[in-house]
Formats: C-alpha cells, sequence, structure tokens
C-alpha cells in the first residue's frame, strides 16, 4: 500500500505517519527528516536546504523531487510505503505521478489530517524532537521521563529551529497556499481519507483506518 499523508505542519501528521508505517509495515519517507539529516551532515544539499527551510519556504521543487526519486528506488519501498511532507504543491504531485507511472506503480490513499490553527501553534511552540532517532516530544503534553534525553534512543532532544512562532506562522501560511490545492487534486480522485487531530491522535487514527478499509485497503 502506498500513501501519501497530508496536514498543516503540526497538525499531528508526522505522528500519525509513525502509528501508520508500523500498522501497515510501510517504509517512511519524511523529506522534512531527510533535510534535517543532510543538513547534519553538512552536505551540498543540506546547506542549500537549510537556507529556505529556516525561513519557512519550500525547498525548490528539483532539488526535493530528485531526491525523493533516489529515496523510491531504495528496495524498503517495494513493500509499500508511506510519503509525509511530499508532495507539498501541485507540481510536486504531478512529478510524483510521473514517476510513479513510468514504474507502473501509483498512490492509493491520501490521509489528510486537520488540525486548528491556534492548536497547532500552541503545539509545535513547545514541542521538542531527538536530534538521533527523529522521535517527537513536548514539554508540555508529552515530557520526556529524563529532561532533554530521549526516552526511546537516550539521544539530545532538542527544539527544532524552525518551531518558532515567528517561522510557525509563515510555514502555516506557505501551507494554505501551496499545499491546500493538492486536497482538491486528490479528492477529484476519490482516495482521500480524513482524520481530526483537534482532540487527540487516538481518534485522529482510528477514522482514518476506518477510511482505509472503506477503500478496500
Ligand atoms: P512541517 O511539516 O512541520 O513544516 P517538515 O519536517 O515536513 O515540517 O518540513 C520542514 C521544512 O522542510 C519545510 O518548512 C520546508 O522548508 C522543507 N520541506 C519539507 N518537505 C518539502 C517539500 N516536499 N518541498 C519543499 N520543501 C520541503
Ligand atoms: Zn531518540
Amino acid at each position: 500500500m502506498n500513501l501519501i499523508i497530508l496536514g498543516a505542519p503540526g497538525s499531528g501528521k508526522g505522528t500519525s505517519a509513525t502509528v501508520l508505517r508500523e500498522t501497515y509495515s510501510l517504509a517512511h519517507i519524511s523529506t522534512g527528516d531527510l533535510f534535517r539529516y543532510n543538513i547534519k551532515e553538512n552536505t551540498p544539499l543540506g546547506i542549500e536546504a537549510k537556507s529556505y527551510m529556516d525561513k519557512g519556504a519550500l525547498v525548490p521543487d528539483d532539488v526535493t523531487i530528485r531526491m525523493v526519486e533516489d529515496r523510491l528506488n531504495n528496495p524498503d519501498c517495494e513493500k509499500g510505503y508511506i510519503l509525509d511532507g511530499f508532495p507539498r504543491n501541485i507540481a510536486q504531485a504531478e512529478a510524483l505521478d510521473k514517476m510513479l507511472a513510468a514504474k507502473g506503480s501509483k498512490i492509493d490513499a491520501v490521509v489528510y489530517v486537520k488540525c486548528d490553527d491556534d492548536i497547532i501553534m500552541d503545539r509545535v511552540t513547545t514541542r521538542r524532537v531527538c536530534e538521533k532517532c527523529g522521535a517527537s516530544f513536548n514539554v508540555k503534553y508529552m515530557p520526556t521521563k529524563v529532561e532533554g534525553i530521549c526516552d526511546v534512543c537516550g539521544g539530545n532532544v532538542v527544539q527544532r529551529s524552525d518551531d518558532n512562532p515567528e517561522t510557525v506562522a509563515k510555514r502555516l501560511e506557505t501551507y494554505r497556499i501551496n499545499t491546500q490545492p493538492l486536497i482538491d487534486f486528490y479528492n477529484e480522485r476519490g482516495i482521500i481519507v480524513e482524520g481530526n487531530n483537534n482532540v487527540d491522535s487516538k481518534t485522529c487514527i482510528s477514522s482514518i483506518e476506518a477510511g482505509l478499509k472503506n477503500l478496500g485497503l
């Protein structure tokens, strides 16, 4: 099963993606994580991406598309995957269609995680992530057992440099302009499955799983 997960930054898309990955044994392809890995390793791709990410802007399409195409050729994608953070605009969605068609493959469903902006702002600015394994925590709602240390792997837990109120506001705006139109794009194909994350991720995920079943997945 090949999935895309869509949702505003901080909507809970990442958490839902992690659960879906486990439930359906999918490869998890997060473009944000791929960029952050490249930044940490100081690769040319990372150096270019960082300048855009820190402004809350999108990394240029050609760079992003090449990175995803490369990742999709990894053998672990043969068992099915969940694309998290890609596509983020219509041009990327069209490029994805093309690369999948060339392999005789397609996207089976698009998971849409909904959440209100004020809730997002509160959750994202209190969010912390593990530098080593990417696990997500929250100083207000899901603190680590030991301050600053990951419960999962013992790595350092830090605030992402783009999780400050100004950049979050900018990312939400970028999302509205670029990513929201994707909902219509995929709605026309009848493959959207919704979950609402205003209350908690459990309810959100149950409705997503029910929606996938409805599509026969
Ligand atoms: P969030 O969804 O919480 O904003 P991500 O980790 O998905 O966080 O992405 C962080 C940043 O990485 C984005 O603000 C953007 O600059 C860049 N990025 C991630 N995915 C893409 C993409 N598909 N196209 C362009 N830029 C991207
Ligand atoms: Zn960790």
